[in-house]
């Protein structure tokens, strides 16, 4: 068996990413809230969307909240 030829490795390639990983730092952006009618008189959709951006890279962060009740949930 062949060991591996290390002639050709030299100091390694640069493949590593440009992209330093980000450690997010989100900030909150904006919150959509909605409900949507249920048909035939079942319940409501409550639905809150929460948008964050990260304060270093713009990253933005989607967070979908929803349920069906009658009542308003908590986090409505
Ligand atoms: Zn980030």
């Amino acid at each position: 068996m062949k060991t591996e030829d290390t002639k050709g490795r030299g100091k390694g390639r640069r493949s590593w990413r440009r992209h330093r990983r980000c450690l997010h730092r989100y900030e909150h952006l904006e919150t959509k809230k909605q409900v949507l009618e249920g048909a035939d008189g079942s319940d409501p959709m409550w639905m809150r969307v929460d948008l964050f951006y990260c304060q270093r890279c713009l990253w933005i962060k989607e967070r979908v909240l929803k349920s069906h009740s009658k009542e308003q949930p908590t986090w409505y």
